[in-house]
């Protein structure tokens, strides 16, 4: 069936039917605005992303269920990247009127799988008619303890920088799925169902040692660059140091210049983090009992928000003599 023979609000009826209850709902689906409470001592994160067809995602390699997942995938790292909780999720859908309800109902299937995963219920949103691409508005609000949230605005001189998981995955998995070939399960599934590390962001959050955070969306190199910029100050990156999967590992042994797409490929959904050097063993503790890797990949420098990369031979090259741009894909997804 097609979404113009369905109509809109039989849509609304039938997402408003698969959404559970939670805590702290007053009104949800169904009225003019979703009506939440919100626990005293506690702060509201609130984070929206936007994926057009087209410019962010292709149907012609991603299932609808991927999809739906994603977007609420890298929402939810937003919050991680905060060191909050994920609560309430909205929906903007603006599909054309041929669009086949299956495969919304597809979406909605993935997007509902991650919510429901991490206890995050859908409380609202829009539905429209689209001329044209698919458009698709995922906003998350979450919550933390007040004074708890992490900026990005934080790192200090002589501060380690670290990363989470391994780097690369995602943007090696899409440059193989774009040429249309068999892509390796993992590296795929890097790219169409990313973690969001939420319980991550959580720990490090309570450990009160990190001082400055964000989600890779749009890659290491330019993501080190907005902690940089906020927190006006110089970083030098090891690149033998960033941790790679042994698929992308693999890869780059016949391809060298794959490196490129670890520094600055995107979508990785890894937390990247600084902390002062002597709380490093805290940091550390954390990611062992989580079971997640933790790696050091550099250090913050006083100066101006300048990054340098340091490659095997101990030779340092400043990334703004190219600019940040020089590292961002041609051929990027136009990570959000
Ligand atoms: P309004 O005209 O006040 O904007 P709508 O008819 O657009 O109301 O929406 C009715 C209810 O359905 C609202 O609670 C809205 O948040 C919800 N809603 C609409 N579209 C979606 C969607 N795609 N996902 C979740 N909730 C939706
Ligand atoms: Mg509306």
């Amino acid at each position: 069936m097609k979404l113009c023979e369905l109509g809109e609000f039989e849509l609304i009826k039938r997402i408003k039917a698969r959404v559970g209850h939670g805590s702290g709902i007053l009104r949800g689906i169904g009225d003019d605005a979703a009506q939440l409470e919100i626990e005293p001592g506690f702060q509201l994160l609130t984070s929206t992303d936007l994926l057009i067809e087209k410019s962010h995602f292709d149907f012609a390699w991603t299932l609808p269920e991927d999809l739906g997942y994603k977007a609420v995938a890298v929402n939810l790292s937003d919050i991680a990247a905060m060191g909050g909780t994920p609560r309430y999720l909205y929906l903007g859908l603006a599909c054309p009127g041929s669009a086949e309800v299956e495969r919304i109902e597809a979406f909605m299937d993935g997007a509902l799988e991650l919510a429901e995963n991490h206890g995050v219920i859908l409380v609202g949103g829009d539905t429209c008619s689209s001329p044209g691409p698919w458009v698709i508005s995922v906003t998350v609000e979450g919550v933390v303890p007040a004074g708890r949230a992490i900026g990005r605005d934080g790192a200090q001189p002589g501060d380690v920088i670290l990363v989470s998981g391994t780097l690369g995955d995602s943007a090696l998995g899409l440059s193989l799925l774009r040429q249309g070939g068999v892509v390796e399960e993992a590296l795929a599934m890097r790219h169409h169902r990313p973690q969001a590390r939420v319980e991550l962001g959580q720990a490090l959050a309570e450990t009160g040692c990190v001082t400055a955070m964000i989600d890779i969306s749009d890659g290491t190199v330019s993501d080190l660059g907005h902690i940089l910029q906020a927190s006006g100050a110089a970083g030098i990156l090891d690149v033998p140091k960033l941790p790679l999967s042994d698929a992308f590992a693999t890869a780059l042994r016949n391809r060298p210049d794959l490196v490129e797409l670890a520094l600055a490929g995107g979508e990785d959904y890894e937390l990247l983090f600084t902390t002062a050097e002597e709380d490093l063993a805290v940091i550390l503790a954390v990611g062992k009992q989580l079971g997640i890797p933790l790696t050091p990949i550099g250090k913050i420098r006083s100066g101006e928000p300048v990054l340098y990369l340091r490659d095997a031979s101990g030779h340092e090259k400043s990334c703004l003599a190219h600019g940040f741009d020089h590292f961002s894909p041609t051929s990027g997804s136009g990570a959000s």
